[in-house]
């Protein structure tokens, strides 16, 4: 599908998710509307390749749905983004057998996609696993402690962490998929955050067996994974939901400022108000340049047929996703101050700045900015040239 059906078949679903939004997040509770939609349009499908029924689009596809996306509801935006992240995965590394399997059910909308990394102990921590898979014969056994599972009651398939066998180090960790009926699924606690309340991510216990060739890359090796697919894939996409979400809200802010609507204090003539436009707007342009420049060059490296491992793109794509974070949260900060009280701070406002701000809080929690800053610094050191994106 090229760029401006994407586009289109994007924007046809915003009513839907803004609708539904308001609900899913009162109650913290799945947007099963969106993904309904999501299903229907083959948007599932998104990054399955065309011979399996896919839409066969690429990094450039798939940052500007997410863009669109999280201008009706972030939560569901997130929701699809994570999917499409798990999909990224099994089309470039399962097997031929699981692929066939699976890549037909993605595309059709049969299956969305959940994940399970975080784990109690380890925390956020990717590159290592607690709980080990139990190998027989043909088969592989799990049971999984997984805290936070975004969608987890609503997918039917799960792309899971696991230490690779009893005896392996913790950073020996093995990537396996799980239909939903091949486990034994029970759910943990609540979901009642402050933001991103429609991704209902509740935390579960998960119990099964699978046959070994539902392995997910070499046994042992999901850090590869992680470096060539989840984390960029990753990044990009979530640094789109975020951004899309503020630009939204940003245009949103403009339409009220331009109209009779606008608080009678609000002086559009005042240099202050200028001033803090001018400064909203700079945070978007700067993650908007240089989401769009790592996506460039990660598609120009897949293109090239090369790895994402070298330390200057791993730093660039780090940079990305604490960036896109923080600027898009500061954003929407400064349009809640702008916009005050009444329009930026209360629930019942016409635009739901509140809870972009909300939800957008979560963006430096979301694989913690700490932990990506740790790493990034250690690199810093390892990268004399300073190849800067
Ligand atoms: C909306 C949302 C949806 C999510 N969906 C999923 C999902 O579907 N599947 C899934 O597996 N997980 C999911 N997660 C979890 C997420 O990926 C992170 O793993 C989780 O948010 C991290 O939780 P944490 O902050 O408690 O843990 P940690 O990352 O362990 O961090 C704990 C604290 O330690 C700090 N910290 C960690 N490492 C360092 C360091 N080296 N130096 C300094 N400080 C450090 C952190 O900043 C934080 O303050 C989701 C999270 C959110 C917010």
């Amino acid at each position: 599908m090229n760029r401006n059906s994407l586009a289109q078949t994007a924007e046809k679903l915003l009513p839907v998710l803004k609708e539904e939004s308001l609900s899913t997040d009162r109650n913290a509770v799945f947007p099963e509307a969106g993904l309904q939609a999501l299903r229907e349009t083959g948007l599932l499908g998104l990054l399955v390749p065309e011979e399996y029924g896919g839409l066969g689009a690429d990094l450039d596809g798939l940052v500007q749905v997410a863009g669109q996306l999280a201008g009706g509801c972030l939560s569901t935006a997130m929701i699809w983004a994570m999917h499409c992240q798990q999909s990224d995965a099994v089309v470039r590394f399962a097997s031929s057998e699981l692929k066939e399997q699976l890549l037909p059910r993605i595309a059709r909308g049969d299956v969305y996609l959940a994940s399970v990394t975080s784990e109690p102990g380890k925390g956020g921590h990717l590159l290592t696993g607690e709980a080990a898979l139990q190998h027989e014969v043909d088969t592989l056994t799990l049971h999984r402690a997984a805290p936070v599972v975004t969608g987890g009651r609503h997918a039917d398939g799960f792309l899971i962490t696991m230490r690779a066998s009893p005896e392996a180090p913790a950073n020996q960790v093995t990537l396996v998929y799980a239909d939903r009926d091949q486990l034994d699924i029970t759910a943990r606690g609540e979901w009642d955050t402050l933001g991103m309340r429609g991704t209902e991510s509740l935390g579960f216990e998960l119990t099964g067996t699978i046959p070994a060739s539902q392995t997910v890359g070499e046994p042992g090796g999901f850090q590869r994974i992680a470096v060539e697919s989840m984390a960029p894939v990753g990044h990009l996409a979530w640094a789109a939901c975020w951004l899309g979400a503020a630009r939204a809200a940003l245009g949103g802010l403009v339409e009220l400022i331009r109209s009779p609507g606008r608080p009678s204090t609000m002086d559009v003539r005042s240099e202050l108000v200028s001033e803090r436009l001018a400064r909203i707007r700079m945070d978007l342009e700067l993650v908007s340049a240089y989401l769009h420049r790592v996506r460039d060059e990660v598609m120009e490296l897949r293109a090239a047929g090369e790895s994402l491992g070298s330390t200057p793109v791993q730093i660039h794509l780090n940079t990305l996703k604490v960036t896109a974070a923080e600027l898009t949260f500061r954003a929407v900060d400064r349009m809640v101050q702008l916009a005050g009280l009444r329009i930026g701070y209360n629930r019942q406002s016409p635009l739901p700045l509140e809870r972009h701000l909300r939800d957008l809080r979560s963006a430096s929690l979301n694989y913690a900015n700490d932990r990506l800053l740790v790493v990034n610094g250690a690199l810093t050191l390892m990268d004399r040239t300073v190849r800067l994106a």
